[in-house]
């Protein structure tokens, strides 16, 4: 077994161009978005943002060569998300939620599938969004469940050569699109069949915007991610053709866990890169300010031990999250174990040291207008509750691995994937 924790060549020339274009462009986000009230106003105003990234082959990066894309790695497009989302988080997520729009295309579409839908996205400059709409206005956590009268309540019926549409998603990140007229695609996760089970009629079919009967009904004032787009979307007798299906109907449950896998990997970068930058906040303050003492508080031993365990836990989430990616990788995705974890176990470390840095900053990380600590709180409570939620479906996915006759404890330790 070979253990090199030394990004290649190219991964640092990328971590560097990530490092550069955060610090020039996103820092620009939060002054841009103050002030503006409606959730759609903050987001559209983050367009030129978006445009800087696609520019700088972020969104292509997403997309495999031989349909014109960058062909980033898992673990390559770790390396960058940490440094972005160290400087903002909202430009990224609109960023990542297309690249999550476009996965169940790209790890489930035919050959043929993905040239009509991929090569939209991988143009420099291209301000195109996409969108995975999961989410049930009755909740998520249920999607996969056994009883036909439960879980997705948006339904494909077939009518001569297209499915129609008919449904209601919300929080759907991209969902209403920079002119509040939709995304440019939608990957749809909808029932086939009613009275039949999820997993035989659980599906995920390409929607574009063009097929019309898309109508945004609302956004979501959320308290962090303050510049995503939230939205809640009606589908109207939405016409699409019947080769828009991915798959066939009943491998949607397989579709949402394997992209699922994917975010819970790069969420697990998210949340470092949001650890780093309060890190960064808290270190700052504790080596300059005395607040009214005689020493800077990095003398105190409770402050330089409370820094000290903030670091070792960026650290620790870091490395699980570069193992998720590259785990991810190695098994072409075949084996989803550590990227639920670092998708747990990430999201609740991110919570309790964003909150630990407040504390080591004292009052003061508690004002929107004295540091960022307090909005760096706001946008991290999302991260256990969003991409499947810790509780209804993360734990659940690994309490159902443990259970599994012949599950391996030491696969993901030795790279192997899970026994099938
Ligand atoms: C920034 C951001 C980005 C997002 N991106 C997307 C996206 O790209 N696409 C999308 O569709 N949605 C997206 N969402 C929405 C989000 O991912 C989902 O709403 C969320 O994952 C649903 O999970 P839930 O567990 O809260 O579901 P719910 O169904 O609302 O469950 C709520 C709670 O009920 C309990 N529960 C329910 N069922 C069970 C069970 N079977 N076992 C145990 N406990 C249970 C749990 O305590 C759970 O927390 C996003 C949200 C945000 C804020």
């Amino acid at each position: 077994m070979t253990i090199d924790f030394t990004p290649s060549a190219a991964q640092r020339e990328l971590q560097a161009g990530a490092r550069e274009i955060a610090s020039r462009v996103l820092t620009g986000v939060p002054s841009t978005i103050a002030g503006l009230q409606h959730p759609h106003e903050r987001f559209a105003a983050t367009r030129p943002f978006f445009l800087e990234l696609t520019r700088a082959g972020l969104l292509a990066g997403f997309i495999p060569r031989e349909y014109g894309g960058g062909g980033l790695s898992v673990l390559d497009l770790g390396i960058a998300g940490e440094e972005l989302t160290a400087v903002d988080i909202n430009v990224p997520t609109s960023l990542i939620g297309t690249g999550l729009g476009l996965q169940a295309i790209i790890q489930f579409g035919s050959d043929a599938q993905k040239r009509r839908f991929l090569p939209d996205f991988v143009e420099s400059g291209t301000d195109k969004l996409a969108s995975f709409a999961f989410t049930e206005v009755t909740g998520g956590a249920n999607f996969d469940c056994a009883d036909p009268d439960a879980g997705v309540r948006t339904f494909a019926e077939r009518d001569g050569d297209a499915w129609v549409i008919n449904g209601e998603k919300h929080w759907t990140p991209n969902g209403s699109g920079w002119d509040n007229q939709g995304a440019h695609v939608y990957t749809l996760v909808c029932r086939i069949g009613r009275g039949r089970p999820a997993s035989e009629s659980l599906a995920v079919i390409v929607v574009p915007r063009s097929a019309g009967g898309i109508e945004v009904v609302g956004h979501i004032n959320a308290m962090g991610h303050r510049a995503v787009d939230l939205p809640r979307i009606r589908f109207n007798n939405v016409r699409v053709p019947l080769d828009n299906l991915l798959g066939q109907p009943g491998d949607g449950i397989r579709i949402c866990s394997s992209v699922f896998a994917w975010t819970g990997a790069l969420v697990g970068a998210e949340c470092t890169g949001a650890m780093r930058r309060a890190f960064d906040i808290a270190w700052q303050f504790a080596k300059t300010d005395k607040r009214s003492g005689s020493v800077p508080v990095i003398e105190h031993p409770t402050v330089g031990y409370q820094l000290a365990d903030i670091k070792m836990r960026i650290e620790a989430c870091r490395y699980l999250m570069w193992k998720a990616c590259h785990y991810l990788d190695s098994t072409n995705g075949a084996s989803e174990e550590m990227a639920i974890m670092s998708k747990v176990f990430c999201t609740e470390t991110a919570v309790q040291t964003i909150y630990d840095t407040m504390r080591l900053v004292g009052m003061d990380s508690y004002a929107l207008d004295m540091t960022p600590l307090a909005a760096l709180m706001q946008d991290a409570l999302a991260f256990p509750l969003f991409d499947g939620g810790n509780m209804g479906v993360r734990r659940r996915q690994l309490h159902q691995m443990l259970k599994t006759p012949g599950y391996d404890p030491m696969a993901a330790a030795e790279g192997r994937p899970q026994p099938a």
